[in-house]
């Protein structure tokens, strides 16, 4: 299985890293996709990839889009060169936090997303009450290759992402019973070949698991309990879910390409 979403430069995992990675192979996680959200962070997310043999993602969440500046956009494509780098972001809009100003939140996610788009690479997208502004956005710069990662919204919202060609990324937010059991039903709306499983580490730890890991604190290891709860709400084996979910990762992230233009490099350098 593939974890498309798992902030492992989160400080939280600077002391037991390997452990969780080993828990998460020993489950059948066997690739993570690292979440940017910063410049620095998506230095550090290229640096744990290149490391462990993961891929990662180069980009600024919405809650800091106004610590951007004019070299932010230079320094991400900078990141980006690195072929474990397979995605823009993470990128969007956060209108629930509002850590940021709402026009410098659009000013970088635009400029993100023509980055992604310069460069030919997928986008890691973060929306969160931004509905419809950021759907606008992304049908007027013609975005297609972009999944809508830790979807938690509405049936209104989702079928606007899927209708823009979005893939859709589901998170531990589907254990939620308070706020996350709308998912269950709204799930057999995504066509099979466009969902995504990530965990989102280590945030949105699934609340239904038991037991409760004791530092509250989500890990990829945890996917599968994922996986199961999705499985159970499409009435389908997990295993075929598993299998569904993983290659429309690696076609999402062209995750093999990238190993392939990897070992080239190697190749070419040696
Ligand atoms: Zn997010």
């Amino acid at each position: 299985m593939i974890d498309i979403g798992a902030n492992l430069t989160h400080p939280s995992f600077h002391n037991d890293l390997d452990a969780v990675v080993a828990r998460a192979l020993a489950a059948g996680v066997d690739q993570i996709i690292v979440t940017g959200t910063t410049v620095l962070e998506s230095e550090m997310a290229r640096d744990i990839a290149q490391r462990l043999g993961f891929h990662a993602t180069a980009g600024v969440h919405p809650h800091h889009a106004r610590d951007c500046g004019p070299q932010t956009i230079d320094e991400l494509r900078k990141v980006a060169q690195n072929p474990r780098v397979v995605a823009i972001g993470e990128c969007g809009l956060d209108f629930n936090r509002n850590y940021s100003p709402h026009p410098s939140q659009e000013k970088w996610f635009v400029a993100q997303l023509e980055l992604g788009l310069e460069l030919g690479m997928p986008l890691f997208l973060h929306s969160r009450d931004a509905h419809p502004r950021f759907a606008q956005i992304l049908s007027h710069h013609k975005v297609k290759h972009a999944v809508a990662h830790c979807f938690t919204g509405e049936k209104q919202e989702l079928h606007a992402y899927l209708d823009l060609g979005l893939y859709i990324g589901i998170t531990g937010w589907i254990c939620d019973e308070r706020r996350g059991t709308h998912l269950l039903q709204l799930v057999n709306d995504i066509p099979a070949e466009r969902l995504l499983l990530e965990t989102d580490s280590p945030y949105l730890t699934p609340r239904d698991m038991r037991p409760q890991p004791k530092s509250r604190r989500n890990e990829p290891a945890f996917l599968p309990h994922i996986l199961n709860t999705v499985a159970r709400a499409l009435g389908k084996p997990p295993d075929e879910v598993a299998a569904q979910t993983t290659a429309n990762a690696r076609r999402l992230f062209r995750l093999d390409e990238s190993r392939s233009s990897s070992a080239a490099q190697r190749a070419a350098s040696a």
